[in-house]
């Protein structure tokens, strides 16, 4: 669990958004510290609303990254001129405010609490199919909390996913520390068949599978492929966190999975899939990382070109193995981190780029800033639709769109 700082700019509607970042940090055991210098990740939740408050931004932004570990910067600024911050050579991870929670990990899996249970958010619905992993991360702290995989019925989970829908559910969001070894503890590789059996209820509705790490993956990749082929619901989206391109570093990490069988994931998607998205986490700067292990992770990022990537800078948690290991400097992390994010900028710009004048179907989740509402393609692609109220668009509605833009982290769509 990590301890954060937070610094919210502007006007009330970053101030809720910082209010539910902290909510969500809170209810995942992350504490809030007071000071930057004793954060492992300081948050600067940005305004752009005049050329002074930009540069003030980049200024706060500067001098974050020399008192902390991590910077991640959101807010309007980072979501209207993310590209600032690089520019000014800011080594930051530049998201939106709901990307936040989950980016503010060391590498471990999002925390599911004890017995929890489904809830409804407006027309998302969110199912935990499970709770703990099958893994011992040397890293991890939150495995403590949370120990081995305990994994409900098929059967139990269809019915919870039913009565989500029931009550209006239009996204499903399927979560779990490991929802890619949903099922092991039973004797059963079983994740593919629980989403084909939930793609079965009636109903008009969209299935986001949450993070599965690579090794739970890879000895179904070919049965979940063909489940996200045959069926429609799911969000053509993985996220499967390989966090280092290097076996050795792998090993150390005592992730269980090797990069080639990662790779293999990902090729047999491609088979399956025209489109979709591949979501990945890189941790760096870890211990025992050498120069030739980082510059392994980059051509693994060059290689496998996902569509999302959270690159964490290797930060020390108490009483977990990696703690005890010699860390590497604070500046070669930076280095490497920035390196790597810089990386990260272009193949994700290059995903989005290509969107730009294809029309795809989107789901509205839910409302956005402004008169906007947020909306998510086949592919699990955040697109925002602007003049809402307008054009009579709202959460729950099927709207096909050309896509005309996008930011940093987002693409622009007008309805058809
Ligand atoms: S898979 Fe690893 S990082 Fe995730 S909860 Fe288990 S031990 Fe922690």
């Amino acid at each position: 669990m990590a301890r954060y700082h937070i610094e919210t700019y502007g006007c009330t509607s970053n101030r809720g958004e910082s209010r539910e970042i902290e909510r969500r940090l809170r209810d995942a055991g992350h504490r809030r510290v007071e000071g930057p210098e004793e954060a492992d990740v300081a948050i600067l939740n940005t305004c752009t609303v005049v050329e002074k408050t930009e540069r003030n931004m980049l200024r706060r932004a500067e001098e974050l990254e020399g008192e902390t570990a991590d910077l991640i910067v959101t807010g309007c600024m980072a979501l209207a001129q993310g590209e600032e911050f690089r520019d000014a050579g800011v080594d930051a991870d530049v998201l939106h405010w709901d990307e936040v929670p989950e980016a503010v990990t060391n590498g471990e899996c999002p925390t599911t609490t004890p017995d929890a249970e489904p809830v409804l958010d407006g027309v998302i619905g969110i199912l935990p199919i499970a709770r703990g992993c099958m893994s011992d991360c040397s890293y991890c702290i939150t495995k403590r909390a949370t120990g081995k995989i305990d994994s409900p019925s098929v059967e139990e989970n269809v019915e919870k996913a039913r009565a989500l829908v029931h009550a209006g559910a239009k996204e499903i969001r399927i979560t779990g520390q490991d929802t890619g070894v949903y099922g092991w503890d039973t004797g059963e590789r079983k994740l593919h068949e629980l989403l084909d059996r939930i793609c079965d209820i009636e109903g008009d509705f969209r299935v986001r599978v949450g993070m599965a790490n690579p090794k739970g993956v890879h000895g179904i990749r070919e049965e979940l492929a063909r489940v996200f082929a045959e069926n429609d619901e799911l969000y053509n989206f993985i996220h499967a966190p390989v966090q280092s391109g290097s076996d050795d570093v792998l090993g150390d990490m005592r992730r269980q999975h090797q990069v080639e069988e990662y790779v293999e994931i990902v090729e047999t998607f491609d088979e399956y899939l025209d489109y979709w998205t591949l979501s990945t986490d890189f941790i760096v700067g870890f211990p025992t990382e050498t120069e030739a292990d980082h510059e392994q992770s980059l051509a693994l990022l060059r290689e496998t070109r996902p569509e999302k990537i959270n690159v964490t800078r290797f930060s020390k948690r108490p009483g977990t193995d990696a703690a005890e290991m010699k860390g590497l400097g604070g500046t070669l992390k930076k280095e490497r981190s920035k390196e790597m994010t810089d990386l990260k900028m272009d193949v994700v710009a290059e995903a989005y780029d290509a969107m730009v004048g294809e029309t795809h179907e989107v789901l509205v989740v839910e409302e956005g800033t402004g008169d906007s509402v947020k909306c998510y393609d086949e592919a699990y692609r955040q697109v925002i639709v602007q003049n809402a109220s307008e054009r009579g668009v709202e959460p729950g509605d099927f709207l096909e769109v050309e896509i005309t833009g996008h930011s940093t982290v987002y693409a622009f769509g007008e309805p058809v």
